[in-house]
């Protein structure tokens, strides 16, 4: 079977991610904060949903449930006992979701959220992580109802992933990203590349994302934060105890709530 993932656009800047299976036109739907653009893309191209999986609980990930299942009734809603939506499998760390002929590992990666979930789905080897509000390209989540220690160790495993890795985060959040980055680490010429690509994206409405390991380590400062280059630009705008790689995290997520 081939497996596409096609990303569907909600809201301003979000991302409801898509499986599609082109062998018997089913679909798969990850964080439908909306229904309608769901539901205009399923008709439009003659798929059936089958299932929903949820990262965490916030409205713009969960609010179009509820629509989907009254339209597709047989839908299997995948998410955490926490996640305020009635699931058909409760998932937590360590569980498995299937997509067809393919297994999808649940991590649970909190900090933004306290039970924040990613799903790990691997084809042919190669692992897509479908990580929320957790990682985004250039960037991370805010902390909500999780703990800053909490979202170090979370972006700390998601970075263990081979380079050849994809992250599918929630949100278009690139370019705002990386002008935090640069304010950090003005030479970095990957993250300044990085930045002309994004906005000529934008500029056609295309996304920026998925973005392999490999990219987000040369240009996300939260992944960086062993590099002598981002401890001195942090440094420099704030006074640090030490430069231990949460220290410095801590620091730059406080510098970026503030960006
Ligand atoms: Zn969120």
């Amino acid at each position: 079977m081939s497996l596409q993932i096609h990303p569907i656009k909600a809201f301003t800047d979000n991302y409801i991610w898509m499986l599609i299976n082109q062998s018997n036109h089913q679909a798969i739907v990850i964080d439908p904060g909306q229904a309608a653009p769901v539901i205009e893309y399923l008709n439009a191209n003659g798929l059936e949903l089958t299932a929903i999986w949820i990262t965490h609980h916030h409205h713009d990930h969960t609010g179009g449930v509820a629509e989907l299942q009254e339209h597709f009734p047989m839908t299997h809603i995948v998410a955490h006992n926490d996640h305020g939506v009635a699931q058909d499998q409760a998932v937590k760390e360590g569980s498995t979701v299937n997509a067809w002929c393919h297994a999808a590992q649940v991590w649970e990666v909190a900090g933004h959220t306290a039970n924040h979930l990613a799903y790990v789905l691997d084809i042919d080897g190669k692992k897509h992580i479908f990580c929320g509000d957790t990682l985004f390209s250039g960037g991370c989540g805010r902390v909500f109802t999780g703990t800053i220690e909490q979202l170090f160790t979370s972006i700390s495993r998601l970075a263990s992933v081979s380079e050849d890795s994809l992250f599918y985060p929630a949100h278009e959040y690139t370019q705002s990203n990386l002008r935090f980055g640069l304010s950090i680490e003005p030479d970095n010429i990957a993250i300044q590349d990085a930045l002309n690509d994004a906005t000529a994206k934008a500029a056609q409405g295309i996304p920026t994302l998925p973005v392999s390991g490999l990219h987000e380590h040369a240009v996300n400062v939260f992944l960086r934060t062993t590099e002598p280059s981002v401890i001195a630009g942090v440094s420099a705008k704030i006074p640090l105890p030490d430069d231990k790689p949460l220290t410095v995290f801590a620091a730059l997520r406080e510098l970026k709530n503030n960006f």
